[in-house]
């Protein structure tokens, strides 16, 4: 099976996949965070011998990510077509899981609400700047779009040199007037080369 996966304007092929052995670290880590369990029918060692097995097989696209790999015995793991993962019980093991899942959305969450409000703090750092520089108390909602956008791709600074050369040019003018202006600069200076868009 070829995949192809688009990565922005980038492709890449993805070779048919080939069976390759997990790595022992992989092994371990999968076993020890199933806490040396068969994950179908809880047998634990020395009972029973664990191995690592692929809850989607390999053959049906499954890969060798530690989502996709969980503790099985060898009689379950060789006969475990005719078992259907969700007929297990929770074990203290899949409750840990969901637990570690849970703490990860939160983390993610957070990750989340820190961008935010990283953007929020910009936001308010450009408008500050635009006021002082244009001598006023407010700024058009769209152009200071446009702005914060200038200022996630070039920072403050930059921005704020730019507002202020187009004052200079054109000390009365409109918001929007100054903001394409502003466009204006950074055009100019992408044609030159000497900034990215
Ligand atoms: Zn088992």
């Amino acid at each position: 099976m070829n995949l192809l996966l688009r990565d922005g304007d980038n492709a890449f092929i993805l070779l048919p996949t080939m069976r390759r052995p997990l790595t022992p670290g992989k092994r371990f880590r999968v076993l020890a965070r199933d806490q040396y369990v068969c994950q179908y029918c809880g047998a634990q060692p020395p009972n029973v011998t664990l191995v690592v097995d692929h809850v989607i097989p390999v053959k049906e696209g499954g890969s060798d990510s530690e989502d996709n790999l969980i503790a099985a015995c060898v009689a379950c793991n060789s006969g475990k077509a005719a078992k259907r993962l969700e007929r297990i019980a929770p074990t203290p093991t899949s409750t840990a899981r969901l637990a570690r899942e849970r703490r990860n959305m939160i983390k993610a969450a957070a990750l989340a609400n820190d961008a935010a409000q990283a953007i929020q703090d910009l936001q308010q750092s450009v408008v500050e700047v635009w006021c002082e520089i244009r001598g006023t108390e407010r700024v058009d909602r769209s152009t200071l779009s446009v702005m914060v956008h200038y200022a996630k791709l070039y920072g403050l600074e930059t921005v704020g040199d730019w507002i202020v050369r187009a004052t200079m040019r054109f000390p009365c003018a409109s918001d929007r007037k100054i903001g394409r202006y502003v466009s204006g600069i950074r055009r100019s200076k992408i044609e030159q080369g000497t900034l990215i868009s």
